[in-house]
């Protein structure tokens, strides 16, 4: 594995980093600049957009006859992260989730109608979509979540089509979105009892009850909890197989977990810069704060741990892009990179006291954020089990090598 940067991709890094510094970081200081969540205002969010797409720097996970830059995984990491060292970064580029992981499943498993219908409004900017699987507790302890087998909605067979009943929770961007990916029971089947499909916000027979207050700053959208009361899908709205649901899923979240690795590398990476450049002003007895050894301890722990994850984050995206699933080690990033975002925020706001816990600073937005990185698109628990399961199966091919030949 060789993660050099060819020209290009690094000249592209160089341009979203530039945009960044010049078009997103100056913003952040400005609350006219928020929406009433802690998100970039829909106004600036439209101006800045436009300037990103003009610049080339639009949809780099999408082909390039879609309008995008057809990048592979190990190419986009870098360029993601740069965009996240901005917290408005992902969404001005049309890299944030879940679009960049809705976009990615559909242009691999849409047909090229769907894809038409879609997948291209989305990365044209025109939509914004949801992915609806996560379901809340019912009386009897069900409900999908780290557990998919536990899911309780259920699209049920009609002449035409599929008609939804259930619920559904956490589901970010609902309340902004127009276009929804909706995993639901199909049948009793194990492992083939799930199915994917698509639907327009404009259709009857569904509802938000209500955007779900959270602790941190929020998509577009939020985090919403909906309910299905007889939503009408056809059949040609239906994605992959009858059963194919969980496999869409796996899909979808191996990339997408992924993508979430490299933009909170990002975002650690920034809550440094900005402790770094505290230390190095701040006075502490007769010299600087960056001077104290434990001090030093502290930035260089954080630092490493954000490193080790990007190359666990740089070689699940290698292995992704050589066709395999890289589930171990997609698994592997994911608790690693949300624990090195958790370090970097926190070592940030101790090391710049007061100021750190105070909103000047982006510190303790992306501090609030980062909690959510070790549950979302699967527990730190669940993946560490997924590891353990592997070694059970694998022995020691667990930590075998890859060889040529
Ligand atoms: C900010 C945010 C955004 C989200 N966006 C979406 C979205 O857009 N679409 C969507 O469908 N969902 C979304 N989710 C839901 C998210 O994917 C789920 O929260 C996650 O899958 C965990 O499911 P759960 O909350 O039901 O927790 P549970 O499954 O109830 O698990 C609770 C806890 O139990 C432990 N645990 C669970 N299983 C195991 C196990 N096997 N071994 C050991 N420990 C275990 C873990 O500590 C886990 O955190 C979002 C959640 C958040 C917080």
């Amino acid at each position: 594995m060789d993660f050099t940067l060819t020209p290009e991709v690094d000249a592209l890094r160089a341009s979203i980093r530039k945009f960044v510094d010049d078009r997103l970081i100056p913003l952040e200081a400005d609350g006219a600049n928020y929406d009433a969540h802690e998100n970039i205002a829909p106004g600036v969010l439209a101006r800045l957009r436009g300037e990103a797409r003009a610049q080339g720097l639009w949809a780099l996970q999408m082909p390039v006859a879609r309008g995008g830059r057809g990048l592979k995984l190990a190419e986009m990491a870098p360029c993601y992260e740069e965009m996240n060292r901005s917290i408005f970064g992902p969404v001005v580029f049309n890299s944030a989730a879940p679009d960049d992981g809705n976009m990615m499943v559909l242009e691999r498993v849409g047909t090229e109608a769907q894809k038409a219908r879609w997948l291209q409004p989305i990365i044209d900017g025109a939509v914004s979509s949801s992915f609806a699987m996560t379901e809340p507790m019912d009386d009897a302890g069900e409900g999908c979540g780290s557990d998919p087998a536990l899911t309780y909605t259920k699209a049920t067979r009609t002449n035409t089509g599929w008609r939804i009943h259930g619920r559904k929770w956490f589901i970010t961007g609902a309340d902004a979105a127009r276009h929804f990916m909706l995993i639901a029971r199909t049948s009793d089947d194990e492992r083939k009892g799930l199915s994917a499909f698509v639907f327009d916000a404009g259709q009857p027979g569904w509802r938000i009850v209500r955007r779900i207050p959270i602790m941190g700053p929020e998509e577009h959208g939020g985090h919403c909890e909906m309910e299905f009361d007889g939503l009408e899908i056809p059949d040609e709205n239906r994605l992959m197989e009858v059963g194919d649901g969980l496999k869409l899923t796996q899909i979808r979240l191996g990339p997408a977990r992924l993508t979430h690795c490299m933009r909170w590398t990002g975002l650690a990476r920034r809550a440094l810069e900005i402790a770094m450049d505290h230390a190095n002003k701040r006075r502490s007895g007769t010299g600087r704060l960056i001077e104290r050894e434990s001090v030093q301890a502290l930035l260089g722990q954080a630092g490493m741990e954000i490193q080790t994850g990007r190359l666990l984050t740089m070689h699940a995206a290698w292995k992704l892009d050589q066709g395999d699933f890289a589930r171990k080690e997609v698994s592997m990033a994911k608790v690693v990179v949300a624990d090195a975002l958790h370090r970097a925020a926190d070592t940030a706001l101790q090391l710049m006291g007061a100021r750190g816990y105070s909103k000047d600073t982006p510190v303790e937005w992306i501090y609030r954020y980062a909690r959510q990185a070790r549950l979302v698109d699967g527990a730190s628990e669940v993946h560490r089990m997924v590891l353990a399961n592997f070694m059970r199966r694998e022995g020691t091919a667990f930590f075998g090598w890859d060889a040529h030949g």
